[in-house]
């Protein structure tokens, strides 16, 4: 049976600021565990979150980088979640109003879509130490992430490959992201459908290689579904990169609610003209080839 992979990615990049998001705790990685944080990334009651202007700057840059049109209006939402690496309960996000929407990069011809590119901000980071306890490190915690999500136009596993391969190197060359992997700086979820069917989301995959495999194992996965009359039906799964394989983690049914409403914490974000054309120069001035 021949099939037609249609590949889409949302990757979340870590942009270079000096603070993070919302506060002005260090941005860097690693530290002594929960020495880099504050109130506000705490999300203690009476702490209100203040933009961090360089991160916008970062995101609009981004934004031109991949060819997205940045509308002067954006707002942030509460995406609510319950789970202990988020100490407010809740992630402050951006959903129908991205700070950029509509890009295009160009793949060896091929146009591959940008939906949008949404400012958010990071959880901590659980240790799960063998069995005996876990351990949370906040100072993660409030760190600037984009999120760029892509169209499903990407035909392969190698294309997919491709395309963040090109990503990477836009946002190095602008000085707008370092995307280390190693350090969390870049992680994938990617979903994949065959023959127009139902898509299946692959989350947290944390290198190119591992994205590969994991693309790779679907792929099969779901044409032997097909080959024996089944149906793919859409769900989220993990990749376990010890067994090189896919593993179900929750169908549609099983998707959380995050009752998304606009953060009341902060007014739209409006850029002027002016904001973006200086943000424009700041990219032709560090493209140097
Ligand atoms: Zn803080």
């Amino acid at each position: 049976m021949t099939v037609q992979p249609r590949i889409g990615l949302e990757i979340h990049v870590r942009p270079v600021t000096k603070t993070k998001l919302f506060c002005t705790c260090e941005a860097g990685f690693g530290g002594r565990p929960n020495t880099r944080c504050c109130p506000r990334c705490l999300g203690l009651p009476g702490s209100m979150p203040k933009l961090n202007e360089q991160a916008v700057r970062q995101a609009v840059k981004a934004g031109l980088a991949l060819g997205c049109e940045i509308p002067s209006k954006s707002v942030f939402v509460r995406k609510g979640y319950s789970y202990p690496d988020l100490p407010k309960g809740y992630q402050i996000t951006q959903w129908e109003d991205p700070i950029c929407r509509d890009g295009r990069v160009e793949l060896s011809g091929k146009k591959i879509g940008i939906f949008r590119i949404q400012l958010e901000e990071d959880a901590g980071k659980m240790i799960h130490d063998r069995g005996a306890c876990t351990l949370v490190d906040y100072n993660r915690c409030g760190l600037p992430l984009l999120e760029i999500v892509t169209a499903p136009e990407l035909e392969s596993p190698e294309q997919a490959a491709a395309f963040v391969k090109e990503l990477i190197a836009r946002l190095r060359k602008y000085g707008i992201a370092e995307c280390r992997m190693e350090q969390g700086g870049l992680r994938m979820d990617v979903n994949v459908s065959l023959n127009g069917g139902e898509r299946v989301e692959i989350k947290n995959i944390n290198s190119i290689r591992f994205m590969g495999k994991a693309l790779r194992y679907e792929i099969g996965r779901q044409r032997e579904l097909l080959e024996q009359g089944g149906a793919v039906s859409y769900e989220t799964r993990r990749y376990d990169e010890r067994q090189e394989i896919t593993v179900h983690m929750r169908s549609k049914e099983q998707s959380p609610d995050y009752r998304f409403f606009p953060e009341p914490d902060l007014p739209p974000l409006l850029l002027s003209r002016e904001d973006i054309a200086a943000a424009r120069r700041e990219l032709d001035q560090t493209n140097h080839g």
